[in-house]
């Protein structure tokens, strides 16, 4: 029978898949055959053979087999259940909370029973809670013989519904193998890479002895492959187009350096030196000719730490291209980082006669046809926005620039940020830069984005102190209020991080909304604002002037102000749950205070006990100010035994790479992507398609 699908077909034709199931992938960005197949299990469950019961020790999962020799329920109060499973070396107690008045009779005496699950000491015995269980009344059960997947789903996404889709598709795979393998046999040979349908079978269904690690690198590197495929065509586009080229005023230039209220270090020098040059730069072919009009475009990544000073350099980016009566636009993360840019510029631009405008959704519709009417004319010289930037309508005069502050996210939305502007523009590409925060060390950097031309910005401002950490347990925490009553008296501001935006019965992580009740009453006479994703833009805009105005001394926050936050009144950070949120986080967050001169304080709370595991991260943070060296450090602490994707700092997005793990990955990487980029040239859409993003330009290629 021929299949109902392809790879490429989405997974609604999948045999099983309704609208709920359809909706419940989605959220998963499982979109195609194709994306599921891809979607790796995180761990795996042994159900491959079962241990007899006198060799359970406490803390391990295991699987046991044997007969009930014993059942006994409370028949009030909490349900709990207790089965006595006996084998031919010993007897196990199960135990079952919470359970059904139906279910209690559902253990039939003498049947026998497959259970898997945690053995824990209870009473000063060992027994098994919840285990998953399989009943029947002979004790020939079939074993699995490969490992059982376990994936990161969804709510309401049951992993036996996902593991059926998957075998689906491992069948269909199976009979339509060449279109799984899109690296050339050449170079599989060449480079000792599997086949990447071999790849894919072991990693959804391993038997127990399969190097996991070793087949999930395989896949990394196809995956990583097509990034720098992406990057090399992306460049290779890029340069073939023409940029005006823009004519450097330096007197100019001296003199908006000269007036903003801080001296530029070194570092930042040397990256707008680098800006400078690429847009000033006379193209090779006019080189006898220094009124050139047209250059190579710019693509430049500004890579430097948090509280680097990257912004400035975009002001002076933009600077050259308005003094070239050119436009640029700026394009933010967030609203409250667009809104805070706009704030900083019209500053420093004070005494410049430079027209800044501010585009966001939140943008009231009567202003916004005096703001595009700017833009069309060209009156509207620095444009500063948000996504909305590319989703209006909006159409520049002589839009020479494109800047992107992704902070650390460099990651789909950026991908797909250069990729739509390249696309939208391409009668006239603009010049880019981007400016990135991304925690990863130096030397990875410079090999991920070989293809991109990169400054680093490695140097703090002088006068910068390092922020003091310490991490404290919640218990001591009237010392923390008396610490955060001490600086708001002085002035000062603080912050007061929490993982949670409201209280949840499954989980005791602080929440934002209780955190500021609690605070409104611990500490009477301060002014506490609260900020949180659920919040409308207006508030979270409002909120973020008020604290910056210095109108709330204490911003009760969720990781909302993670990104690009400047005020650098605010010099205490207090983390609740820290031990909740990954390292290049923890950093990122931090990076909200020490922004001035003043002395500044980020105090880690933890609920105590802290693992072993955890406190040495928590002291990380405390011993290193560098995100470079945090990035370092956080790989240092990282077994290599771990599987990609759950611990991922967040800092870039893959699929199935993990950075940490996988950066001995990059060289050989990125030599394939170069040689097929010459050799295969075709071979790139297939791998964009698998890896990149499918979007609209891509999946017309289907
Ligand atoms: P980031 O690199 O995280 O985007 P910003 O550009 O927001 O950093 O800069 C952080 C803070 O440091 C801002 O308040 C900025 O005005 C200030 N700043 C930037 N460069 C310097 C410098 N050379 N000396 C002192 N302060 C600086
Ligand atoms: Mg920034």
């Amino acid at each position: 029978m021929a299949n109902q699908f392809t790879l490429y077909s989405p997974v609604k034709r999948l045999k099983g898949v309704g609208p709920q199931l359809e909706k419940r992938l989605a959220q998963l960005n499982l979109l195609t055959v194709q994306d599921c197949l891809f979607h790796l299990p995180f761990r795996y469950e042994d159900r491959t053979c079962v241990t007899p019961i006198k060799d359970l020790e406490a803390g391990q999962i295991y699987q046991i087999q044997g007969k009930i020799t014993k059942t006994q329920h409370q028949p009030s109060g909490k349900k709990v259940l207790t089965v006595e499973l006996t084998d031919h070396s010993g007897s196990l107690k199960l135990k079952f909370f919470n359970i059904h008045t139906q279910q209690l009779n559902q253990f039939r005496h003498g049947d026998y029973l497959l259970c898997y699950g945690l053995v824990q000491i209870w009473d000063n015995a060992l027994q098994m809670s919840h285990p998953d269980t399989k009943q029947q009344t002979n004790n020939q059960f079939t074993l699995d013989n490969t490992l059982t997947p376990v994936y990161p789903l969804t709510k309401g996404l049951h992993q036996s519904a996902f593991r059926k889709l998957i075998k689906q598709i491992l069948t269909y795979a199976h009979n339509n193998s060449h279109s799984i393998e899109l690296l050339p046999a050449e170079c599989q040979t060449q480079f000792s890479l599997n086949s990447t349908l071999s790849n894919l079978e072991a990693l959804h269904f391993p038997s127990p002895t399969e190097n996991i690690g070793k087949l999930r690198q395989q896949i990394a590197t196809e995956e990583l492959i097509a990034n720098y495929l992406y990057l090399i065509d992306l460049k290779t586009k890029h340069i073939q187009c023409n940029a005006p080229r823009i004519v450097v005023q330096s007197e100019i230039i001296q003199q908006f350096i000269n007036s903003i209220p801080f001296e530029l270090t070194n570092a930042q020098t040397s990256a707008i030196n680098d800006i400078v040059n690429d847009l000033s730069k006379i193209p090779d072919a006019h080189r006898e000719n220094d009124n050139a009009s047209s250059t190579t475009p710019m693509l430049r990544l500004i890579q430097g730490d948090v509280g680097s000073g990257k912004t400035v350099t975009a002001a002076i980016a933009s600077l050259c291209v308005a003094l070239n009566d050119m436009q640029t636009a700026i394009m933010a993360p967030t609203e409250i980082l667009a809104n805070q840019h706009y704030a900083t510029f019209k500053q420093w631009f004070s005494s410049f006669d430079i027209e800044i405008t501010l585009l966001t959704s939140q943008t009231i519709t009567s202003n916004k046809q005096v703001i595009y009417e700017g833009i069309r004319t060209g009156t509207a010289k620095i444009i500063i926005g948000t996504q909305a930037l590319y989703q209006e309508q909006v159409e520049f005069k002589a839009l020479a620039l494109t800047i992107i502050d992704e902070q650390h996210r460099f990651g789909v939305e950026q991908r797909r940020a250069l990729q739509t502007k390249r696309i939208e523009n391409h009668h006239s590409p603009a010049h880019q830069l981007i400016l990135s925060a991304t925690p990863i060390p130096r030397s990875l950097a410079m090999t991920l984005f070989s293809c991109l031309d990169i400054s680093v910005i490695d140097e703090k401002p002088k006068q910068r102190q390092p922020v003091k950490t310490a991490a404290i347990a919640s218990q001591q925490r009237s010392e923390i209020m008396k610490k955060i009553e001490g600086i708001c008296s002085l002035g000062q501001q603080a912050y007061w991080v929490c993982p949670a935006i409201s209280s949840n019965e499954d989980s005791d992580l602080a929440s934002a909304q209780h955190t500021h009740q609690q605070l409104q009453t611990e500490l009477p006479n301060r002014a506490i604002g609260l900020i949180h994703g659920k919040l409308s833009s207006e508030d979270k805009t409002e909120t973020m002037l008020k604290f910056n105005r210095n109108d709330i001394d204490i911003l009760v926050a969720t990781t909302v102000i993670e990104v690009g936050l400047d005020n650098p009144n605010a010099t205490v950070i207090v983390i609740e749950n820290a031990d909740h949120f990954g390292l290049a986080q923890l950093h990122q967050l931090r990076g909200r205070v020490g922004r001035g001169s003043l002395p500044s304080y980020c105090i880690l709370l933890y609920n105590a006990p802290l693992s072993h595991e955890a406190h040495a991260r928590l002291d990380t943070l405390r011993k290193h100010n560098d995100g470079f060296k945090i990035a370092e450090e956080d790989l240092n602490l990282r077994g290599p035994g771990e599987i990609g994707g759950t611990a991922q700092t967040g800092a870039i997005k893959f699929k199935t790479v993990d950075l940490q793990l996988d950066h001995h990955l990059l060289p050989t990487a990125s030599q394939i992507a170069k040689w097929l980029h010459s050799s295969t040239p075709n071979a790139q859409y297939r791998l964009f398609q698998r890896w990149i993003q499918t979007d609209n330009n891509l999946s017309c290629l289907i």
